[in-house]
């Protein structure tokens, strides 16, 4: 007997559906006058992080909207960061900040996420950004966890009731993830596993919906997986590859050939999560645009 294979998540379908309807928005404000404008400031020349940059910003250009590039030296001292920041705040043509982490170890990451003025925090890691999301109150919510809830929000099961397991606990996916899921309208029971867990297999094995987002390339074996589950890989990882092209490969925090022969629904990496998040920075970006342009009219 064959065994069912899962429902592969096509995040990229989904993405394109969200970037449209950002590029009809981001049409409609440039008609009255208002290109919604990213800022995007980067420090030093990690390879991983002027990647991600190219494809926000690429991303921004295809759905009509303009970014600044900001390029600093790993050696940028605080003080410079935060006058950048203060200068972008002051500028009316700026809609949204992004400050792309990590940033280089002498920087407080902290004040420079916390000076930036939170009607333009499109990342929704500004303190503000996460009370209100904590509190259920308009404001930015940060785009992987956001995204992840618009993919399992585009899958023919409920939340509601739902148990919901969430590995990893950092500030920008674990816990406002977490959070979200367990919101009233999202209604799901959730479980937050990370380093201190005991006997991790225990809690994904009783997960209605298993999300992986520790950063640990095959964390997750076919063996710690309910049969039918919806996995969520949110992990990219290089491993060594003498094969391809980089010497490198990218892969998630799952075993995704053995865990698609067990779940029921499975996103890919890449394709999964990674085009989810551009996409939901597009939209703050415009929602940050339409914000401003109706303050000041
Ligand atoms: P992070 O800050 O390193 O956090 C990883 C979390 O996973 C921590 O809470 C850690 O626990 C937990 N963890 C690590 N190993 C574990 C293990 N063996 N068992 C249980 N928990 C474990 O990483 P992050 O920024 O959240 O990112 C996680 C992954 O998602 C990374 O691969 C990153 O590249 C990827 N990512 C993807 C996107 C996307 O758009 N696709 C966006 C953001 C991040 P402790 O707290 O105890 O250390």
């Amino acid at each position: 007997m064959s065994a069912t294979m899962a429902t592969i998540i096509d995040g990229k379908a989904a993405a394109a559906k969200i970037r449209e309807e950002a590029r009809l928005r981001a049409g409609l404000l440039s008609g009255a006058g208002v290109r919604p404008c990213l800022a995007v400031i980067i420090a030093g020349e990690d390879p991983a992080s002027l990647s991600y940059v190219a494809a926000k910003e690429k991303a921004l250009a295809e759905a009509g909207m303009e970014s600044l590039d900001i390029r600093l030296p790993a050696d940028v001292g605080e003080s410079r960061l935060l006058e950048t920041i203060a200068g972008l705040n002051a500028d009316e043509k700026v809609h949204g900040i992004l400050v792309q982490l990590p940033l280089p170890s002498h920087v407080g990451e902290d004040r420079v996420i916390t000076a930036i003025d939170p009607a333009k925090d499109v990342d929704g890691f500004h303190p503000v950004s996460v009370g209100n999301m904590v509190l259920g109150r308009p404001g930015f919510l940060p785009c992987t966890p956001n995204g992840i809830l618009a993919l399992l929000g585009g899958l023919p099961v409920s939340l509601s009731g739902a148990h919901a397991v969430v590995v990893g606990r950092s500030n920008i996916v674990g816990k406002p993830l977490a959070n979200l899921l367990v919101r009233r309208e999202s209604n799901a029971t959730v479980t937050i596993c990370h380093t201190g867990t005991v006997d991790l297999a225990s809690h994904t094995l009783r997960a209605d919906i298993l999300i992986a987002a520790a950063g640990k390339a095959g964390l997750i074996k076919a063996d710690m997986v309910r049969p039918g589950a919806i996995v969520i890989d949110v992990g990219v990882n290089r491993v060594a590859d003498p094969s391809a092209a980089k010497g490198y490969r990218l892969c998630g925090d799952v075993d995704f050939p053995e865990v698609a022969k067990k779940a029921g629904h499975l996103t890919p990496v890449p394709g999964g999560v990674g085009p989810m998040t551009i996409a939901m920075l597009l939209r703050n970006v415009v929602q940050a645009a339409e914000r401003q342009a109706a303050f000041r009219s």
